[in-house]
Order: C-alpha cells, then structure tokens, then sequence
C-alpha cells in the first residue's frame, strides 16, 4: 500500500540533502519530522518538526516510529543500531544493510567485485603485517580511511611504497583502504531510484569535475559514448538490484584513459551530483526519494534542458559579506539553491547553482558568466 500525502516522513540527519527531501515532501502534501542532533540544521529549519536528539536517544526513536509511516535518511553514516532500533516497528528504506555496506570502503568495494564490477585494484590496510604485505602493490595509490569519509577528506596520495607508512601515520592508524590511483579521463555517476516491485528508473549520467577532492560541477548530458552509457547504467543497476535496494541510490564510477569502467563508490541517497535534477529534470531526486520510500511509482527522469552544476563553497563568501546574488539572480537561466547555513567556511557546502542552456556550451558559459561576477576563476 502506498503511503500517500498527509502522511509523515521521518528523516535521519539534518543536512542539506535532508533539507531539499523535506521540500519535496512538503510541496507533495507529506509531513517530515527530521531527527538531527544539531538544533540549527539546515533540514531541521524547514521541517514540520525537528527532533534535536542524539540519533541513539531512544525517546527520539520511538516518537518517530509512532508517527512516522516510513523513515528515510540523508546520511549514510547513520550508527547501524539506530536503524535496527527503528526497523523492529516503522518500515526504513533503504534498508539497514544496504546502509552498512556503504558505510564501508572494504566491504562496498567487495560487494561491487561479488557483482562481477571492475574497480580500482585495492587492498585493506589495517595492520602492520597489512602495511608490509603492501610493498608489491602497483603505485601510485591513495590510501583512504575505511570508514567516515567524504569530499576527499582522509585521503593521502602515496607516490611509492615509501609514502605508505607514513600515510597510515597520518591517518592515525585507523582501517584504511589501499587504492591504485586511476589515470582519468572523466568521471561520472548516476542517481537511479528503485521502487517496492523492484523497478529501477535512472536519471540520466552526469560527467563530473572536482576540484581539491570536492565535487566542483556536474554536466548533463555527460560527453561519454554509448558504450561506456551503457555499461554505467548496467553497472548502476545490478548494483541496485544486488542490494535489492528501495529508495534513491547514486553510483560514482571512473572512466580509465584506457577506456575501463571502474566502480569507485556508492551513496544510499539522493547526490550532491544529482542537484541538476531540481531544475532540469521532469522529477526532481528528492521527489523521486519521496516516491520510492513511500511506494509510489517513479516520476519522469526526462531532461528537459542541458545544464552545468556548480557547488558554492564557502570560499566564495566574501570576508565578512555575501556574495553579489543580485547580479547572479539577474541571470534568467542561472537557478540559485542556498542551504541556509549562516557560516561559510571554506570547502563548506553553502548551496549550488544550476545553469541551463538551450545548448550544453551555453549552460557552460552562463556558468563562466557566474564565475566572473562571484570573483572565481
Ligand atoms: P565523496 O563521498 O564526497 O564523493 P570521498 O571522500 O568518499 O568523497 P572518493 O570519491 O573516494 O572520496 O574520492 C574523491 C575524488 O578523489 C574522486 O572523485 C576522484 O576525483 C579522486 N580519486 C579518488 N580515488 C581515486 C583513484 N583511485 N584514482 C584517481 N582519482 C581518485
Ligand atoms: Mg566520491
């Protein structure tokens, strides 16, 4: 049975994924009680009610399996016990287990090889046997935390074998993931939706850009060709299907210069390279969320425009100031999101902007025009 408006969602965390699903759920005539232990979250400030607790508060979890007619998240690092805790008396999509092996890099890496994917060759280090054990490995690698990680952050660059114990060091010993380090022609993902039978609908791939281990832009239609379309979309797919997952997943995968197609993470949520579905897209990912956690079908992922994603960083807040919005916002075709997080630090998610074209090179220099008034280069 679907769960249809006016209903209540519950959502797991706070931040600004949680906060574009709770106005998409709102708009649809759904409740959303957001749980976030931070009192001014960017989700908690939009929701119908917000449960600042610590996500373990057992009082908290309760209220919300009372009230709530399915629970959803926003953050994959969600500790496994609260989605146990929960999952015994309110329907939780995705599910508990497709949480945990993403929470993960050992064991999503895994789980891609036992779906017959290729990724980046790795190994784990979790020890000093482990570390030795590393010296025949094919440098250079990135050795990356197992656990926590995002925007690039607990990642250290090994050129050699000789950088590899001092890297360890500098995580601080923590279980880690050795991995090659691809020569890249680009990279690309996919945000797809799976629905209660089994359906899986993706929106179209997105070619993207980084910069300092952060995601910079998104272009769509990514420039790659057919085949290696095609092999994303198999490869999103039986990703999905092995998890026999429910909800909004997105797939992030290398493309080798020597043409491999490797699998390189997954997010059991809507994506930050899923933000142009908000404005070029028939159904935004967020709706999309709402409609696979509720058992709804899928909405429409038809682009209707070309478009270029990019992130605003803290770093193009002015000391002191904001940035010049009036002029972004005299841009017929620039659509500006902001998170409503009062400080802008640098490397700091603050909002994207989606740029839209009648071509894909007009997307791109409305974005360049965007770039020059905010002073980035
Ligand atoms: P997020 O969750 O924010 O996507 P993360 O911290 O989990 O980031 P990764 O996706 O593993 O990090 O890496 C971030 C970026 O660093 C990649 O998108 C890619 O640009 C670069 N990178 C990571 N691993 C490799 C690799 N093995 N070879 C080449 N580049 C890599
Ligand atoms: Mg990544």
């Amino acid at each position: 049975m679907a769960i249809l408006p006016g209903n209540t969602l519950g959502m797991l965390g706070g931040g600004q994924l949680g906060r574009m699903f709770v106005t998409a759920a709102r708009t649809m005539g759904y409740d959303v009680i957001v749980l976030d232990p931070d009192p001014g979250s960017p989700a908690g400030d939009l929701a119908s009610e917000h449960l600042a607790k610590d996500y373990d508060d057992t009082g908290a979890l309760d209220y919300l399996a009372q009230r709530c007619a399915v629970v959803t998240t926003e953050f994959e690092n969600i500790p496994a016990l609260t989605l146990a805790y929960l999952a015994r008396s309110v329907a939780v999509h995705p599910s508990a287990s497709a949480l945990h092996i993403a929470q993960h890099r050992k064991q999503e890496k895994e789980f891609f090889r036992e779906q017959g994917l290729d990724t980046a060759e790795f190994v784990a280090v979790e020890n000093n046997d482990d570390l030795e054990a590393a010296r025949d490995f094919d440098f250079p690698a990135i050795l990356k935390t197992a656990m926590l990680g995002y925007d690039g952050k607990g990642q250290v660059v090994c050129e050699s074998f000789d950088d590899l114990k001092p890297a360890y060091e500098q995580i601080g010993g923590k279980p880690c993931v050795l991995e090659q380090r691809i020569d890249l022609a680009c990279e690309v993902s996919v945000v797809l939706g799976r629905s209660t039978s089994g359906e899986v609908t993706c929106f179209p791939i997105a070619e993207n850009r980084h910069a300092n281990g952060i995601l910079d832009m998104s272009i769509v239609p990514a420039s790659i060709s057919q085949q290696h379309a095609a092999a994303v979309i198999d490869a999103a797919t039986r990703i999905a299907n092995g998890l026999d997952y429910r909800g909004v997943l997105a797939v992030e995968f290398f493309i080798s210069s020597d043409g491999r197609v490797l699998v390189n993470e997954m997010a059991p949520r809507p994506h930050n390279s899923g933000h142009y579905t908000l404005d070029a897209c028939e159904t935004s990912q967020f709706e999309q969320q709402v409609r696979m956690v509720c058992g709804l079908p899928a909405g429409s992922c038809r682009l209707h425009t070309p478009v270029a994603m990019w992130n605003l960083l803290g770093d193009v807040w002015p000391e002191g100031g904001i940035p010049d919005w009036e002029s972004v916002l005299e841009l017929e075709h620039a659509k500006l999101h902001l998170y409503g997080k009062a400080e802008a630090r640098p490397g700091r998610k603050m909002g994207h902007l989606n740029c839209l074209g009648e071509s894909l090179d007009d997307a791109l220099e409305l974005l360049e025009t965007v770039r020059a008034i905010l002073g980035v280069k």
